[in-house]
C-alpha cells in the first residue's frame, strides 16, 4: 500500500515534538480488549442493560453490584500487554518526535509501554478512590475485593473512570487542546466514532498532515491527508 510508507516516512521524519497521536478503542483491540460497547446484545442474558447504561454514573449509584460485574468481566483485561502501535508511539516519544498520546482508553496500556506524557480523556481502571473520605487505590484492590469494593472508611471504591453522564476532566481536555493545536501532523486512529470530543478536538488541529487509521470507513476520511484502513498494530510495525 502506497500511502502505508508513505504515513510512515512522515511520521519518522517528523520534526521535534509536532506529532500528536489521537487514539480509540482499536488502539487496544489488538491487545485483546474488546470495545465493552460491542458486548450489546451477545450479553443481554448475563447484563440485562445495555453497556451504555451500566457504565452510568445513575447506575453506579444505584445497582454497583451489577456496576462492577460487568466492570471486571467486559472493562478490565488485567492480562493485557501493550501491543506494537502502544510500543512505537513509546519510541516516537523517546526519540522526541511525539509531543503526546491523548486517548479514550483506560486501560493505562500507553503508561505500560513506557509512554509518558498521555491525555487519559475517559481516567483510568489504575487510579481509584473512596468516594466518602477520598482515600486513592490501585487495580488491584478493586480486583481483589468479592463484588463491590469497599474502602477501611466503610465508603465504596470507584474507579477514576468517567463514567456515562459525567462530564470529561477539564485539565485534562485543556491539555489535550493544546497539543493538537501545536502539532503539524495529527494521528487519528482506531476511532470511528467522530463524536464529541474526538469532534471537537479535532477541530484545533491546523497542521499539514491529519492521517486516519481505521479498518471501517469513517467521515473523518474525507477530511483526512492519509487514509489507512488498517489496524493500527500494522501501521506502526516498522
Ligand atoms: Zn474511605
Amino acid at each position: 500500500m502506497e500511502d502505508l510508507q508513505v504515513v510512515r516516512d512522515i511520521i519518522d521524519n517528523a520534526e521535534p515534538q509536532s506529532v500528536v497521536f489521537f487514539g480509540g478503542a482499536g488502539v487496544s483491540t489488538e491487545s485483546g480488549i474488546p470495545d465493552f460497547r460491542s458486548a450489546k446484545g451477545v450479553f443481554n442474558q448475563r447484563y440485562p442493560y445495555p453497556p451504555e447504561v451500566i457504565v452510568s454514573h445513575s447506575f453506579f449509584e444505584e445497582h454497583p453490584d451489577v456496576f462492577y460485574d460487568f466492570y471486571k468481566e467486559k472493562m478490565v483485561h488485567e492480562d493485557a500487554q501493550p501491543n506494537q502501535a502502544h510500543k512505537k508511539l513509546a519510541e516516537l516519544e523517546e526519540r522526541g518526535i511525539l509531543r503526546s498520546i491523548i486517548t479514550q482508553n483506560v486501560d493505562g496500556l500507553h503508561q505500560a509501554a513506557g509512554s509518558k506524557r498521555v491525555h487519559e480523556l475517559h481516567g483510568s481502571i489504575h487510579r481509584n478512590y473512596c468516594k466518602q473520605c477520598g482515600m486513592r487505590y490501585g487495580l488491584d484492590a478493586v480486583m481483589a475485593a468479592d463484588g463491590v469494593p469497599y474502602c477501611e472508611c466503610g465508603g465504596i471504591i470507584r474507579p477514576d473512570v468517567v463514567l456515562y453522564e459525567e462530564p470529561l476532566d477539564q485539565r485534562v481536555m485543556q491539555a489535550a487542546i493544546e497539543d493538537i493545536a501545536k502539532a503539524k501532523t495529527l494521528i487519528i486512529a482506531g476511532t470511528s466514532r467522530v463524536v464529541y470530543p474526538a469532534a471537537g478536538l479535532t477541530d484545533f488541529f491546523t497542521g499539514d498532515n491529519l492521517i486516519v487509521i481505521n479498518r471501517d470507513p469513517s467521515p473523518l476520511d474525507r477530511t483526512a491527508d492519509h487514509c489507512l484502513a488498517m489496524n493500527v498494530g500494522e501501521v506502526f510495525n516498522w
